[in-house]
């Protein structure tokens, strides 16, 4: 999930083991996150949003990475599971 530190500092958690990330500070609050965003997104940090949310709630998700964060490291699992078909069976099931 991502971690909102201060009005300027925002850090990331690994929800698969629970590592945090660098902490991304900026000096404008107004945009904080969607920078604090942006510099995970390019260090490799991966964003999973709950499946199955309607589409409106889907994008607000993506925009403010209120859903589940991953690490670069567990990244790489993470998007082999969701392209896991019985994996996604198992979300819509849920
Ligand atoms: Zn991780």
């Amino acid at each position: 999930m991502l971690v909102r530190l201060s009005r300027t500092k925002y850090a990331a958690w690994c929800d698969a083991c629970l590592r945090g990330s660098e902490v991304v500070a900026t000096r404008a609050p107004l945009v904080a996150r969607f920078l604090a965003i942006e510099s995970l997104r390019g260090e490799g940090w991966l964003h999973a949003p709950p499946p199955g949310l309607p589409k409106h709630a889907h994008e607000e998700a993506e925009r403010s990475w209120s859903g589940a964060t991953y690490c670069i490291d567990c990244a790489s699992s993470e998007r082999m599971r969701a392209a896991d078909p019985r994996r996604r069976a198992y979300d819509t099931a849920r």
